[in-house]
């Protein structure tokens, strides 16, 4: 059984549509997916409505997490997984940060527009496909308009990755994962030694996260030298975490392939039985 717990599309940063991803994942050979867009459920239902004979669907998210107890405060990402969609407080934080998104992204494109790039706001919201927007659908913009070759060169501080970029709020780490607890849903640490990404988690706070309720920690991803896919699963077992192993797919904007890195089938049904918010979606 091959399951990949980590996958985006265009309801935030990939770039297959909901429906795209769910037969691009039975060509990959998987049999379990899951969705985690950033910020958003917004993709759930078109990706349910497409699932193909054979795939399983896991409905999740990417929260934007941020642990404000030092300075500098340490961005982070936390994987929900299976929690209830109509939990009322979790729904309020989501569109909370979906507007302070929007709200950046408007911010980023007057910085654009004052310097004479014509980029609008109806069309990165166009490109969003209803989902969360954020700086890779300003980098397909430049893109488009021939200003930059790559989402990579978008990233440079010339451009999006200090120029024209403003920074955001996101929640504090410990209220989003008390939410998704509430919601019913099983909550894991996105990456959290992808220091190339800014996202090296220190191993204290992954210990106070497990204290609060973290269930697992994502130890194979693309972005983690293998010394510290090893450091990863012996703080799980320290910790008594469980341990995923995903792509981290963003259709064309990365370069990983689906079902690059996957989860054991042992972890995923110790998921499935803990959560209570949803089920996983057979398809038909
Ligand atoms: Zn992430
Ligand atoms: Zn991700």
């Amino acid at each position: 059984m091959r399951i990949d717990l980590h996958t985006h599309s265009t309801a935030s940063d990939g770039t297959d549509s909901p429906q795209a991803l769910m037969a691009e994942a039975v060509a990959a050979g998987l049999d379990v997916v899951a969705l985690t867009d950033h910020d958003t459920t917004a993709g759930w239902e078109t990706a349910s409505a497409a699932l193909p004979t054979g795939l399983t669907l896991v409905r999740g998210a990417e929260l934007s997490g941020r642990w404000y107890g030092g300075e500098p405060t340490v961005g982070l990402h936390l994987l929900a997984y299976l929690f209830d969609p109509g939990y009322g407080p979790l729904v309020a934080e989501l569109a909370e940060v979906r507007r302070s998104r929007e709200h950046r992204a408007e911010g980023m494109v007057a910085l654009l527009n004052a310097d004479g790039i014509d980029v609008t706001v109806t069309e990165i919201r166009e490109h969003a496909a209803g989902g969360t927007v954020g700086r890779p659908h300003l980098a397909q913009a430049l893109i488009r308009r021939g200003l930059v070759a790559t989402v990579d060169e978008a990233f440079t501080p010339e451009w999006l990755g200090s120029r024209y970029r403003l920074a955001k709020t996101d929640i504090d780490v410990f209220t989003a994962l008390r939410l998704v607890n509430e919601a019913g849903g099983v909550s894991v640490l996105a990456h959290p030694r992808a220091a190339r990404r800014g996202h090296i988690v220190p191993d204290t706070l992954i210990a106070e996260l497990a204290a609060a309720g973290l269930w697992g920690i994502e130890a194979d991803h693309m972005d983690h030298p293998v010394a510290d896919r090893a450091h990863a699963r012996d703080l799980a077992r320290d910790l008594g975490l469980r341990v995923t192993g995903s792509s981290d797919y963003h259709g064309t904007n990365k370069t990983v392939r689906l079902g690059a890195f996957t989860t054991d089938p042992l972890v995923y049904e110790d998921m499935v039985s803990t959560a209570t918010g949803t089920a996983p979606l057979a398809g038909p």
